[in-house]
């Protein structure tokens, strides 16, 4: 360094300046550059005792390393006025050195930083000599950027303070990178909406807030119903635009200062900071139901999806985050439960019911091995000859202290279990047994059909098993009942089962016709040789003329496709002689008889023949 000391470049630095002071402390340090750029080349080449730069010229190395150098180098004298830049300098800032000779240091400050922090710099270079640190400028265009700044305080050879040398390197680019990063740590990649991460932030500092104003805020759970149906019949890039879509949607229903997040592949969330009551919350949830129910357009093809919204209220129904995004989760959950497209408000005795919910599955474990399951019969009579041609079999469970516990409470969560699995292999044997027992009472004509669930065919070895079990049963006296969401999950699967099904000479019946979404196309695509019609389309047959003429419509597409026609659930004579009018002959319902146990059944079908033999 001593060497380089006397540098003409430096001094040629110094005579630009119009200061001599500068000459020694210039000279300083452009060699403490030398020396570093001599050192990474030491540290690079092994070594070698000289260093090859040291043969050009000091003052010619000087001027080469100031003017190319990448970072921007500021030269300003004991009163911070600015006595020299380099290119790099001009270029960053985008001011000519004519423009910046003569200002103060951080003339172009971008305000970000106070005068504090500059103060600090100060006082670091007096102490220390010498300071590193991020500074926020601005560039002549306007720009603010941020630049990492090392800055030395030189002295003169008597040792009184001359001035400053700062270099510095615009890290703009790498914050940048370093804001992407954050973003995405806090965003969704496919909706660019804020992730669960970001609403839980926001969210907390929501709640401190209404804790303290005693204001009401709402977090509401969108989840989109049968989203997975959907996505498998559209295709993952389609099911992904339909997202995007259905994100916007949401966007569009709520207010600005709201939040929408998303929560997993079809749940989102909105956080609404404030709200006057619950009818607030309400109206936002009603809205975008409205918005989700309008058709989607994928690839030309309308496509229709409704949701379930769940909300929760806080401080009033908790004032944990954490808590108030899991409460409007579990009344989304509620609201899907009851068919979806509708909004549920949490309570608190949801808790309780998810409980009983895990509560009934330990117990319904026990009860197939405890052998409390039973079924039951329910006679389906052919009006016109007044004979009883088949029965349904019915799930019942006798608990040892609950008494009896309905199927509809049950067997949802045997489904959600997959329990339904190992009770459907049960019930299909048992079915096989009765059929057995009505043969052997000379009732061998009597067929017996079973509710499949669709858990039972989605593994092949359970589809295997339910294969098997029928054939071991008086498979043509047996018929299968199936509902349109088994048709929806897998048709490819389903009609090769059907087609296994009806080898085996069972029959195949549509359960719950009319409920679902009963396209004509299935029933063009799968053959059935039973039409279930749903109790919903009977309650009021005798008062409204469009469910009659509807039952009627079914009777003769049944007629068409083959199919015989079963309604279920009729109660009175009124509806009785309505369906007759129009052709039903095959019932099923209380009018004649509830689900009967075994024992009993096999009673009624021996007397209601007896009956009819004899009228
Ligand atoms: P489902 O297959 O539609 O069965 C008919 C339901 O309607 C039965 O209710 C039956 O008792 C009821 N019902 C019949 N006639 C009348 C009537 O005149 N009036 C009224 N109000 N109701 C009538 P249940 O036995 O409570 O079964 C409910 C549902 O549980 C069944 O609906 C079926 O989806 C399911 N389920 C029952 N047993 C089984 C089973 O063994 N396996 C499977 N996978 N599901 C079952
Ligand atoms: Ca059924
Ligand atoms: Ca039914």
């Amino acid at each position: 360094i001593g060497a380089v000391q006397r540098g003409v470049a430096a001094a040629a630095l110094a005579r630009r300046a119009g200061d001599t002071r500068l000459g020694n402390w210039a000279i300083v340090s452009l060699s403490l550059m030398i020396a570093l750029v001599a050192g990474t080349l030491m540290m690079s080449r092994r070594a070698p005792k000289t260093v090859p730069i040291s043969v050009l010229g000091r003052e010619q190395l000087g001027q080469l390393l100031f003017s190319v150098s990448p970072e921007a180098v500021c030269i300003a004298d004991s009163r911070e006025r600015i006595v020299a830049v380099n290119p790099a300098f001009c270029r960053v800032t985008g001011y000519t050195e004519a423009e910046v000779l003569g200002e103060l240091l951080h003339f172009n400050r971008s305000g970000e930083q106070d005068q504090t922090f500059f103060d600090t710099v100060k006082a670091d270079l007096r102490r220390r000599g010498r300071w590193t640190g991020e500074i926020w400028q601005r560039r002549k265009t306007g720009e603010a950027y941020v630049e990492k700044v090392t800055r030395v305080s030189v002295a003169d050879s008597t040792g009184k303070p001359a001035g400053y040398l700062t270099v510095s390197m615009d890290l703009t680019a790498n914050k940048d990178a370093e804001r992407l990063i954050t973003w995405q740590a806090q965003h969704d990649a496919l909706t660019k909406l804020p992730n669960r991460t970001l609403l839980s932030e926001r969210l907390h500092r929501t709640v401190v807030r209404n804790r303290r104003d005693q204001a009401l805020g709402a977090v509401m759970t969108v989840d989109l119903d049968r989203f997975k149906l959907v996505n498998e019949s559209v295709g993952p890039v389609q099911g992904d635009r339909l997202l995007i879509e259905a994100a916007m949607r949401v966007v569009m229903a709520v207010s600005e200062s709201d939040t929408v997040a998303r929560l997993g592949a079809d749940e989102f969330a909105v956080l609404v900071p404030e709200i006057d009551d619950y009818t607030d919350a309400e109206r936002v949830a009603r809205d975008i139901l409205e918005r989700i129910r309008e058709p989607f357009m994928l690839d030309g093809r309308e496509v229709f999806v409704t949701a379930s919204v769940g909300v929760a209220l806080f401080p009033q129904d908790s004032d944990d985050p954490a808590g108030v995004i899991q409460m409007s989760s579990s009344a989304a959950a509620r609201a899907k439960d009851i068919g979806g497209n509708a909004t549920v408000f949490y309570q608190a005795d949801m808790n309780a019911k998810a409980e009983r919910r895990l509560e009934l599955e330990s117990a319904l474990r026990r009860a197939l091995k405890s052998e409390q399951l039973l079924l039951y019969y329910q006679p389906i009579i052919d009006v016109r000859s007044g004979k009883v041609i088949a029965a349904e079999a019915l799930m019942r469970w006798r608990h040892p202290e609950w008494g009896m516990v309905s199927p509809g409470e049950f067997i949802p969560v045997a489904e959600e279990s997959g329990l339904i699995v190992d009770m459907g292999r049960w019930l299909i044997q048992e079915v096989g047994r009765q059929l057995q027992a009505l043969a052997a009472v000379g009732h061998a004509d009597v067929r017996l059909s079973l509710n499949l669930s669709g858990r039972q065919l989605k593994r092949d070895q359970d589809l295997g098993d339910v294969l098997a079990l029928v054939a071991e049963a008086r498979a043509d006296h047996l018929t299968i009942e199936i509902t349109e969401s088994i048709l929806m999950d897998d048709a490819a699967r389903t009609q090769s089962f059907m087609n296994a099904i009806r080898d085996l000479g069972a029959r195949i019946a549509l359960d719950d016709f009319g409920t679902g979404f009963s396209s004509l196309s299935y029933l063009r695509q799968f053959r059935f040789d039973t039409l279930k019609v749903d109790r919903s389309f009977i309650h009021e047959i005798e008062r409204n003329n469009t469910d009659l003429s509807l039952v009627a419509a079914i009777v003769s597409m049944g007629r068409i496709l083959g199919a015989e026609v079963v309604i279920e659930g009729v109660e009175t004579d009124a509806q009785l002689r309505c369906l007759q009018s129009v052709g039903c002959d095959l019932i099923q319902g209380f009018l004649y008889s509830k689900p009967l146990p075994a024992e009993e059944f096999l009673a009624f079908v021996g007397a209601f023949s007896a009956r009819s033999v004899s009228s």
